[in-house]
């Protein structure tokens, strides 16, 4: 079994007033189009972790999530389509959604676990799977640094340089890993991540830890919109504005975050007059299923 998907993700721009009057360029990398489930820093994420699990004869991966996790989906399909038993462990009480849907029809095998338990991991595991000789843990999110190695390929793909990349931040796996292939290929461009969570600025430690090399990035934490997963009316209504002029689907999680700031740092005269700006589309807009009330 080789793991490896062929795909595309092309880099396109987008026309849109506010930019062309500050002489700004914006593009998207759309990784949104690598698969339709296994989308995004997800596929990237999973790659080496995948073919680490093979190369150790493990058949059976087990991975973390909440209720809406793209992480739990994208793992789901991936080990569907290369042949992995796959077993999902859910923090908070028994519910179901559509995420959790298509991960059993995937196959997934989902345990529910109480948030106290959930918070140790690795404890879980060893619980559930400590005899389990076949079985492989992956962390929540995707998180490790196999995960950065295969994000930062992502750098490698572009054709041209630009001055400021920016992706929405969870972990900070994904911001590593751009980071890293970044300072790989020894290019100028400045890095900003987009903390979707409150108090984002813990994230430095965790991205600091995974960078090959120390860098300097800029992390904007006053858009998380309340915290994961809150929203409000002005992202809505931007989310609802940029997906029916571009075309390009956007969830309020991640990259609905990660692009209205984008917008509103432009607004706020935050880049220089033909600066090349790139936005990350990390896929996850399943995660719009779990958001239909708020639109
Ligand atoms: C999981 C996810 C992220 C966060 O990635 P991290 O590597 O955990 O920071 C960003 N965007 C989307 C769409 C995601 O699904």
């Amino acid at each position: 079994m080789q793991i490896d998907l062929e795909f595309y993700s092309p880099v396109q721009q987008i026309h849109e007033k506010l930019f062309d009057e500050q002489g700004l360029k914006l593009f998207i990398k759309r990784d949104d189009l690598i698969d339709p489930i296994i989308s995004g820093n997800k596929w990237r994420k999973l790659k080496y972790v995948l073919r680490d699990a093979l190369s150790q004869n493990k058949t059976h991966l087990v991975t973390f999530g909440g209720a809406y996790s793209n992480h739990l989906l994208a793992t789901a399909a991936a080990a569907a389509k290369f042949g992995f038993k796959a077993t999902g462990i859910v923090r908070g009480e028994v519910v179901n959604n559509d995420t959790l849907f298509l991960c059993r029809l995937y196959g997934m095998n989902l345990l529910f676990t109480d948030r106290e338990s959930y918070r140790d991991k690795p404890a879980l595991f060893t619980q559930y799977f400590g005899n389990d000789a076949d079985a492989y843990f992956i962390d929540e999110g995707g998180a490790s640094v196999l995960g950065t190695q295969g994000v930062s390929e992502l750098i490698g793909e572009l054709a041209e340089t630009y001055d400021h990349i920016f992706s929405a931040c969870g972990t900070g796996t994904t911001a590593a890993g751009i980071i890293n292939g970044i300072s790989d290929a020894k290019l100028s461009t400045y890095f900003h991540g987009v903390p979707v969570l409150k108090n984002g600025e813990f994230l430095r430690t965790d991205i600091d830890a995974y960078l090959n090399n120390p860098a300097e990035y800029d992390l904007h934490t006053d858009y998380h919109f309340g915290g994961y997963a809150k929203t409000n009316e002005a992202l809505i209504s931007f989310i609802k504005n940029f997906t029916s002029s571009t075309g390009i689907l956007v969830d309020p999680v991640y990259t609905g975050k990660m692009l209205y700031a984008i917008y509103d740092l432009a607004g706020k005269n935050h880049f220089k007059p033909g600066d090349k700006i790139l936005a990350v589309h990390t896929g996850g807009i399943w995660g719009l299923l779990g958001m239909k009330e708020k639109f």
